[in-house]
């Protein structure tokens, strides 16, 4: 019987989690596919042409997104252990993001102390910053500024990620990481704290977050094992 009862416990999470992922591909990918039939449309001057298919890029990568998240939840793999390059890495992190970011009027602030890198799984760390950016991007709906930036002290460096947007109470915050804990109704899946709680976790590292209702909200990593470039010659 107690068999059975876990069974049927892990059989309800699954399904829930595929409810919760289910909408948020389908989302995207319907857009991709509007898109495409545009696309599709003999006429289209070339500059539609360019803004389309960087639209169906931005959806599908979204699509993806999720799909990393679930994966990242469901059957975390092993590190893979590598240098890191925090720079390089947050950079390609906005570069994906910019069009949300523009779509929402938020500004990117971007100011990195120094160049460094820190020992870890890259893909991991990536989603983990991707993850947070997106929520604080999310946050601003209606314009903002978003601030990335690094510092380092002798051996760990702390990475900021500041928004201007609606903030979140208390008790939002102390829910912040619960498994499908949103307030995005059927945009959002609330996975993606969860996994990035799990991601610094795994990194040796540690995040605060500050928030304030209607002023905004600051998260501050510290990740341990960082090397200046300098030190590394
Ligand atoms: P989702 O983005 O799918 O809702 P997340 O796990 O990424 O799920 O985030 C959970 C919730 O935490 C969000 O729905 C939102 O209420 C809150 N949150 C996360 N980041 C921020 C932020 N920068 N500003 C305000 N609220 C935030
Ligand atoms: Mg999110």
């Amino acid at each position: 019987i107690r068999e059975n009862l876990v069974r049927a416990e892990k059989l309800e999470a699954v399904e829930q989690m595929g409810a919760a992922i289910s909408h948020e591909i389908r989302n995207p990918l319907t857009a991709a596919i509007g898109f495409v039939q545009l696309l599709q449309e003999q006429r289209l001057p070339p500059r539609k042409r360019v803004e389309y298919l960087g639209i169906v890029k931005a959806e599908l990568e979204s699509a993806e997104q999720v799909i990393q998240n679930y994966l990242t939840f469901s059957k975390p793999s092993l590190d893979k252990i590598e240098e890191i390059n925090v720079k390089k890495e947050l950079m390609q992190v906005m570069n994906i993001l910019k069009p949300t970011a523009n779509q929402n009027s938020v500004e990117i602030n971007a100011h990195f102390a120094l160049l460094g890198s820190i020992k870890g799984d890259r893909q991991k760390f990536h989603q983990c910053f991707l993850n947070v950016i997106k929520n604080s991007i999310e946050a601003m709906p209606r314009g903002g500024q978003l601030y990335i930036e690094t510092h380092y002290s002798s051996s760990q460096i702390t990475i900021e990620i500041k928004d201007t947007g609606v903030g979140m109470t208390s008790d939002q915050l102390q829910r912040l990481g619960e498994p499908y804990y949103s307030t995005k109704g059927s945009k959002g899946t609330g996975l993606g704290m969860m996994v990035v709680f799990s991601i610094v976790r795994a990194m040796d590292g540690n995040v605060r977050v500050k928030s304030e209702v209607g002023k905004g909200t600051v998260f501050r990593f510290t990740f341990p094992n960082f090397k200046s470039k300098i030190h590394n010659e």
